[in-house]
């Protein structure tokens, strides 16, 4: 098979021998001669399963006592609901910070929900920075923010200060560098971009906070009964949460999120230092805002264009096509995309200036 270097947003790359491992289990799972699609998610062999991708999600982020880790359906999507559901009171009010299409969804579906305040937006310049210098009002149920946007390629590079509650969609960056998860209240994430296949969503909340908005939440939405059956509440996304466990696996035997962000870190700078030296292409967001998991660029000049997609076609890269709300080009560098990779694209980049 042709080595593909895959740059995708999501769902994107997951490590190789994830993968292996991931369709070895679909044919025969545990020597069971059952493939894992086909057996009970109450067996000991898949509660095995969950409780290990429970745990391991609890070692790999050095999650404290009193948090508990499930795993849902219905996306990061569903999270922005979910999220409102179970932390937004009767007559309360949450505050919002604005930084693009997927904190806009978050908003969007907070305010069927309650009062919302959206105290800083980066929509004026078309989100290509975090806002800065925002005053967060004292009398809110929480603060939710984005802390990597995906489509637009800014990442906060620390955590609000806030006294109040503090909830944070991580999908496109849990599991890519260390965190303080004791800074927060409640981390939501759909697995597709750094942990696994689509279609379960990770949460990571505070249980002592939940039932206290005051209001009858529909069973499916709120955390508590999920909690309570141990993430078992009805049949689980058992595929992809098998998935999640072989990549948490994978990433403890590579060192940690300590030694992925670093990691992560050098391949981000290999490429940023390429943007800014190549005098054919410039970055999109503000430097100081720039994401270590989205690396979005565009050509100064259109008329290359032509040229250097037949370049990265031909080094066998796929998936940089911008969003088509931004445009030019989205390098998608996450946790199971190699170093390697990152140097083939600059490769191409250099390509184009020495023969355009
Ligand atoms: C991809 C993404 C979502 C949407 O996830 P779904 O699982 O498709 O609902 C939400 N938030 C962020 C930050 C994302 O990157």
């Amino acid at each position: 098979m042709t080595k593909v270097h895959n740059f995708s947003a999501g769902p994107c790359i997951l490590a190789p021998q994830v993968i292996k491992k991931a369709s070895e289990a679909v044919i025969n799972f545990n020597n069971l001669n059952l493939s894992l699609l086909e057996i009970s998610h109450r067996s000991d062999d898949f509660v095995e399963v969950m409780d290990k991708a429970r745990n391991l999600v609890k070692k790999v982020l050095n999650v404290p006592e009193g948090y508990e880790v499930i795993y849902l359906g219905g996306g990061a999507s569903l999270g922005f609901t979910i999220a409102a559901l179970n932390f937004l009171k009767v007559g309360g009010k949450a505050a919002y910070i604005n930084t693009g299409t997927w904190a806009s969804g978050a908003i969007k579906e907070a305010k069927k929900i309650g009062a919302v305040e959206v105290i800083a937006s980066s929509e004026d310049k078309n989100f290509s920075y975090i806002p800065k210098g925002y005053t967060i009002p004292k009398d809110i149920d929480y603060l939710h923010y984005t802390s990597n946007n995906t489509i637009f390629g800014t990442q906060f590079k620390s955590i609000p200060k806030t006294d109040s509650l503090l909830i944070c969609d991580m999908s496109s960056d849990i599991f890519s560098k260390p965190i303080d998860v004791s800074k927060f209240d409640l981390i939501y994430a759909g697995a597709q971009k750094n942990l696994g296949p689509a279609g379960s969503t990770l949460y990571i909340v505070k249980k002592e906070l939940l039932g206290k908005t005051g209001n009858s939440i529909p069973s499916m939405l709120d955390l508590s009964n999920h909690i309570a059956k141990d993430s078992m509440y009805n049949t689980p996304p058992v595929f992809p949460v098998y998935v999640n466990m072989l990549t948490l696996e994978w990433l403890v035997e590579l060192g940690g999120v300590k030694e992925m962000g670093r990691i992560n870190a050098e391949k981000a700078s290999t490429l940023y230092n390429e943007i800014d030296r190549n005098p054919l292409f410039k970055g999109v967001v503000e430097k100081e805002d720039r994401s270590e998991m989205n690396v979005t660029f565009v050509l100064n000049n259109e008329a290359h264009k032509d040229r250097f997609d037949q370049l990265w076609k031909k080094a066998n890269i796929n998936g940089i096509e911008g969003h088509r709300s931004v445009g030019g080009y989205r390098a998608s560098i996450y946790n199971a995309l190699p170093l390697e990779s990152v140097k083939v694209l600059v490769e191409a980049m250099k390509e184009l200036e020495k023969t355009a």
